[in-house]
């Protein structure tokens, strides 16, 4: 097929959406010598003297650094990152308890203000474009390209076209929770917490996080469902509300802080998007929050997309860029994994707020990072899979299935034999009954005189 270019010249690719994944995908693209172009509907933010627009912070782990390495930009973003070592758990009377994220050591997690940088790659970046799906009219704003790629976000106007098409399936959910964001800001010049933590305040219905800032101050970012975010209506209820449920962090983010801050912004909504195929013909294909919107309660959504990027270069290397055979590979080998990611951050939107809370779930964790710590390669814990390896989202979900079966047998085993065991001793050396009726008896003496008393 001949490209819009011209015969001899090289093949276009149409990126939408130079948001995260657009940004990182033109760059797979141009490095692979294809003609690039980007469009987006924001300005330049590398030119722009003031971004508008929210700026959240995001926890890039090992899939997203694997990208970005291949282009040659993770020490660059990394390099302005804060480690994150482990969870901090915040308790309503203000203890605070570490749960470590695996092994020692291996528990590297980046927040990041993610930029990325165009400027080491040849693309042209085209502003304040609203790119118009190939149309036959000849409508001035009509982009030809050989290969389009729809990286324009959850709402992408790309996958719109895909929905007038048969056989194309398409599902999406909010969830009942909204998301406020709010600053703790340094105490004397350091931060207010310890900053190599993500901190969680579990309420069950509630949760607040916070993520560290190169400025020495922390993201806090409260998750509640809409319904109670729209009960406070006064500053003195939100004060109130924090000290019910977080009364620790009031002093952190200042009662006047608090106060003003809430009503800043509206509680900002949360959906989960998830269709398939990713792609039509040899001609278009999504990536990105396009493809796969996620809820953020993996910290997997970025770095779903970036795995995204490194995965459709190894179907282009495998196929020798031969978009006709690539495309319906790239859906074929990644729909399952986004799913398993969707599915697994709908998990740990109940796992973070409730589960955390539990002594079981907490003796679980501890009893994973053991065996994972005697068998490093036979008990992986899922958290480990998902956030320190590349092993395919829907194999750790597998694996982990399997582990816990695995694990709970195990246990039971135990316990019922350390209570076989038990009685086995018991049986064989009986203990003196003079010896426990001595203690019995003074007892039933006490008791009996307390009542009489
Ligand atoms: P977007 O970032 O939405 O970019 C889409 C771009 O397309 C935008 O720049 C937009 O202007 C442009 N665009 C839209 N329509 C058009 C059009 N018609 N024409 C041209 N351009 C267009 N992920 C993580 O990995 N780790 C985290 O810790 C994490 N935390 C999160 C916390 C919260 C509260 C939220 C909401 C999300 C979080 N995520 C996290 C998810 C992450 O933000 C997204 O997965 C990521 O931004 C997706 O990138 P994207 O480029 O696909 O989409």
């Amino acid at each position: 097929e001949e490209s819009p270019g011209g015969p001899s010249q090289k093949k276009v690719v149409a990126v939408v959406g130079g948001g995260l994944v657009g940004a990182l995908n033109a760059c797979f693209f141009a490095k692979r010598g294809f003609d690039v172009e980007l469009f987006e509907t924001r300005e330049d933010i590398r030119q722009a003297k003031i971004v508008r627009g929210r700026s959240i912070n995001l926890a890039l782990s090992h899939r997203g650094r694997q990208a970005l390495k291949h282009v040659g930009m993770e020490e660059k973003i990394v390099s302005q990152g804060i480690p994150m070592h482990a969870r901090m758990i915040h308790s309503l009377n203000g203890k605070q308890s570490p749960i470590p994220y695996g092994k020692k050591g291996q528990a590297k997690r980046e927040n990041n203000r993610l930029v990325i940088y165009l400027s080491s790659y040849p693309v042209k970046l085209m502003c304040r474009v609203n790119f118009v799906f190939l149309r036959s009219d000849g409508s001035e704003e009509q982009v030809e390209a050989d290969l389009i790629v729809g990286c324009d976000g959850a709402f992408s106007a790309i996958r719109k076209q895909f929905l007038r098409r048969s056989r194309f399936n398409y599902s999406q959910t909010y969830i009942p929770h909204g998301y406020m964001e709010l600053t703790m800001p340094p105490i004397n010049g350091e931060f207010a917490m310890k900053p190599n933590y993500l901190h969680i305040w579990p309420r069950n219905t509630f949760m607040m996080i916070a993520l560290p800032n190169l400025d020495k101050t922390f993201t806090c970012t409260l998750f509640m469902p809409f319904e109670e975010f729209e009960k406070i209506t006064t500053g003195d209820e939100v004060i109130e509300f924090f000290q019910k449920y977080f009364p620790d962090a009031i002093p952190l983010i200042g009662v006047d802080a608090l106060k003003r801050d809430y009503f800043r912004l509206p509680a900002q909504a949360m959906v989960s998007v998830k269709c398939s195929p990713y792609h039509i013909g040899s001609k278009c294909v999504l990536m990105g929050d396009a493809a796969h919107a996620v809820v953020p309660f993996y910290g997997q959504g970025m770095n779903a997309g970036f795995e995204d990027c490194i995965v459709f270069d190894e179907i282009m290397e495998q196929f020798n860029e031969d978009f006709s055979a690539v495309l319906p590979e790239y859906t074929r080998v990644r729909v399952p994994d986004d799913h398993a990611i969707a599915d697994l951050a709908m998990y740990n939107y109940i796992e973070m707020r409730a589960h955390v809370n539990s002594k079981w779930f907490l003796f679980r964790k501890h009893i994973d990072n053991l065996l994972h710590f005697l068998m490093p390669k036979t008990i992986i814990p899922l958290y480990t899979m998902v956030t320190f390896t590349r092993t395919r989202y829907h194999e750790a979900v597998a694996r982990w299935h399997w582990q816990d079966r695995v694990i709970n047998r195990g246990l039971l085993f135990s316990a019922t034999g350390a209570l076989l065991g038990g009685s086995f001793l018991l049986i064989k050396n009986p203990p003196d009954i003079n010896k426990l009726l001595v203690p019995a008896e003074k007892m039933w003496s006490r008791l009996v005189a307390l009542r009489t008393s």
